[in-house]
């Protein structure tokens, strides 16, 4: 869990389930626009669901030729309500940095002082090769 502009580690999030409004270290908004975060709850509902399929499959496996059906369905529950929570600041933190390589930074959305050299030169070598298109109408 870092800052995916400056690679910052603490105080992004105030709780376990409540993340900072902007990294502390670079300025960088982690919500960049409404509707950011829905990436980043498919990514955790697809890894808890992935997770929560391997732990129903072993459980029968390794109880197999007699599971215990009550048993399996009550840890499934637990699994399924606790996996999400567990996974949030990670879904939250990788989601921003698949942001960040959809939708590159703009000059003004860091401290470009505290990114990270090689994150800051992406950006450039992003915004260069945008500005040396041709324009087809012209
Ligand atoms: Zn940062």
């Amino acid at each position: 869990m870092a800052c995916p502009a400056c690679g910052q580690r603490r105080g992004l999030f105030r709780r376990w389930t409540k993340m900072a409004d902007r990294c502390p270290n670079c300025g960088l908004v982690f919500g960049r626009f409404e509707g950011q975060w829905i990436g980043a709850i498919g990514i955790n509902s697809i890894t808890s669901f992935g997770l929560l399929m391997i732990f129903v499959v072993v459980s029968l496996a390794l109880s197999y030729p007699n599971p215990d059906a009550r048993s399996l369905i009550i840890l499934s529950v637990i699994v399924a309500i606790v996996l999400p929570v567990l996974l949030f600041p990670f879904s939250r933190t990788f989601w921003m940095g698949m942001d960040l390589m959809m939708t590159p930074l703009t000059p003004d959305e860091v401290d470009w002082t505290k990114v990270d050299p090689s994150i800051a030169a992406d950006m450039e070598r992003t915004a260069r090769s945008s500005h040396a298109t041709p324009k087809a109408d012209t």
